[in-house]
């Protein structure tokens, strides 16, 4: 028996980075996976690679911002592959790294639109689907962004915080429904968002990436697999004890 065989899991953000790895893991062990992005021609990508590997996959486009994208493509994953049992709260923007002061209200509110309001209208859509089969698993991404401070990427910091208490919230809400709520706080992950961090650094892309390495105790950054296993855990029946929890998978950052 395969980990999550028989399951239908969402996952946002899924053509890139840390979503892409959870959506082939989520395959490779048996759930059926809507990927959804506003990357379209990368989220195809993802589904045709899972098809080649043998697993079951579709992608809708969903801006997770936007409560028209999420609620009719929530409905149509639904009619297409019948429950949603596994929401992966994965999509998320780095946003402006300027100090506090020189931030516009636009900006402020582009990285809350995506990280926080994101996570808000994904879980308002599915929590329907969830009760009606009998329960679920959502999984929100926050970041050690989301534990400690950095003094870079102040609305980061601010979105993260609020996923963390969000999803002990939710845990606490929905617990009678057999729904569980965690967050995962990944360290530093080498992705596309990563790297054009690492681009725009004033240091340049190798003396960023040494840097990085050197903040993690076990002397690197870590791969977007090494998040996906922690998605899969908190999909699986594995971890059906565990709600209101937060999964930290930083190779030692907030140890310190
Ligand atoms: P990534 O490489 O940038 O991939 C994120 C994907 O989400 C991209 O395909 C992106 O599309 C998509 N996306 C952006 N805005 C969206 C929206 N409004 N609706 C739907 N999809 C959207 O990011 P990642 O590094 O894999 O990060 C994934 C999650 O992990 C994020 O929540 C991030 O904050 C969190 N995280 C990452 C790290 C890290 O070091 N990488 C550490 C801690 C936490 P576009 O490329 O077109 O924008």
């Amino acid at each position: 028996m395969k980990r999550v065989e028989g399951k239908v899991a969402v996952v946002t953000g899924g053509a890139l980075g840390i979503g892409r790895a959870a959506c082939l893991l989520l395959a490779r062990e048996g759930a059926k996976v809507a990927v959804t992005d506003i990357a379209d021609e990368e989220g195809g990508k993802v589904t045709e690679e899972i098809k080649e590997l043998g697993g079951f996959a579709k992608y809708w486009h969903v801006d997770t911002s936007n409560e028209d994208d999420v609620s009719s493509a929530f409905s149509s994953i639904v009619s297409e592959f019948g429950s949603i049992d596994i929401l992966v709260n994965n999509a998320g923007i780095a946003g402006v790294n300027k100090p506090t002061h020189e931030i516009s209200e636009e900006e402020w509110e582009k990285v809350m639109g995506v990280n926080v309001k994101g996570v808000f209208l994904c879980t308002k859509h599915s929590i329907p689907f969830m009760k009606e089969s009998g329960g679920g698993s959502i999984i929100n991404m926050s970041s050690i962004y989301g534990l400690v401070g950095a003094a870079d990427l102040p609305p980061y910091h601010a979105t993260k915080g609020a996923v963390r208490l969000m999803s002990k919230n939710d845990a606490l809400i929905y617990a009678k429904d057999n729904i569980r709520v965690n967050s995962i706080h990944p360290g530093f992950i080498w992705t596309p968002l990563v790297e054009e961090l690492a681009r725009d650094s004033s240091e340049g892309v190798e003396a960023f990436r040494d840097q990085l390495d050197s903040r993690h105790p076990i002397g690197h950054v870590g791969e977007p697999d090494d998040i996906a296993y922690g998605v899969l855990y908190l999909a699986s029946d594995e971890s059906k004890f565990i709600t209101g929890s937060e999964l930290i998978i930083d190779g030692g950052y907030t140890a310190q």
